[in-house]
């Protein structure tokens, strides 16, 4: 089974800071890691082909350092790994970042599973694994929890949900986003960080892509971000006390108060 897992390297701080002038996120002074849902997706893959053999690919579109994200990969188990850089990407909005991995999975041999996380801790719009799914025309499972069954013709799986959780059964190739719910994430081993010290990562540049020049970067990203900003904090409510006929009375009062 050929497996492709995506992942993105993100800045290791959950106090992400935005240029004002530019919006765009301060990287300077923050070290970069594997998005956490990532792990996951990670994990999910590696245990996959030690399931039914075959083998884990891990991608990345992000600048050069993004190859330390992807030699992690490597230790904890993925077999490759492919860099997808180049200045002409910078830019891409979710719909640009999902064409441009679209276009290098593409390039990989032919593929069985795709896995994503299921949302990146900096950008956060989880729009990115249906993007892909959506630029190559498979199917794609949003939150899946669990991978019950699957061959090479198909897979049933379990897809969270806020009541509960769906069974959806997909046909291969298809892409999953997985929730951290799917499994517990490994430690690197001995083996893994040496294998990871050698191993070569594949670079490619847009010049390696089959991809439509002017379908890349700023050029190629419908959207604009105008603003960015944080949400004041909401000021606390008012408790009010008192029997239910006191409380219904009172609250009733303020509403007036309110619309008046
Ligand atoms: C108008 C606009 C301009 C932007 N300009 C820039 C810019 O100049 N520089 C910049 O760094 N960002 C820029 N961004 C942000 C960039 O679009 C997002 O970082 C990127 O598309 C990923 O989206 P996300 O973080 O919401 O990921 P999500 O959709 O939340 O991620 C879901 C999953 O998709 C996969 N994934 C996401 N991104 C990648 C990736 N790069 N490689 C491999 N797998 C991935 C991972 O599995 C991840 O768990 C811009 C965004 C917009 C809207």
């Amino acid at each position: 089974m050929n497996i492709i897992v995506c992942i993105k390297q993100v800045p290791n701080t959950t106090d992400v800071r935005i240029d004002p002038v530019t919006n765009t996120l301060i990287r300077d002074g923050v070290e970069s890691v594997i998005n956490p849902f990532d792990a996951y997706a990670i994990e999910e893959a590696v245990r996959l082909k030690e399931r039914c053999g075959g083998k884990v690919t891990a991608v990345t579109m992000g600048p050069p350092q993004a190859e330390t994200a992807l030699k992690e990969a490597i230790g904890l188990g993925c077999d490759e790994a492919v860099l997808v850089s180049d200045r002409k990407f910078a830019g891409s909005d979710t719909w640009a970042t999902s064409y441009t991995l679209a276009c290098a999975i593409e390039k990989l041999e032919a593929y069985d599973v795709i896995i994503c996380g299921k949302q990146a801790s900096d950008g956060d719009t989880a729009q990115v694994g249906p993007g892909i799914s959506t630029h190559l025309d498979i199917p794609q499972v949003t939150y899946v929890k669990k991978i019950v069954e699957i061959n090479d013709k198909s897979a049933r799986v379990e897809r969270m949900t806020e009541e509960g959780y769906d069974v959806v059964e997909v046909p291969l190739p298809c892409l999953f986003t997985v929730v951290k719910e799917i499994n517990t994430p490994r430690m690197p081993s001995l083996k893994g960080m040496m294998r990871a010290k050698s191993a070569k990562i594949a670079k490619w540049t847009a010049a390696d892509l089959d991809a439509d020049p002017a379908a890349l970067g700023l050029d190629g990203s419908p959207t604009r971000v105008v603003k960015i900003f944080t949400p004041e904090a909401r000021k606390g409510g008012e408790m009010i006390s008192g029997s239910t006929d006191e409380v219904a009375k009172e609250l009733v009062e303020l509403l007036k108060g309110e619309v008046v």
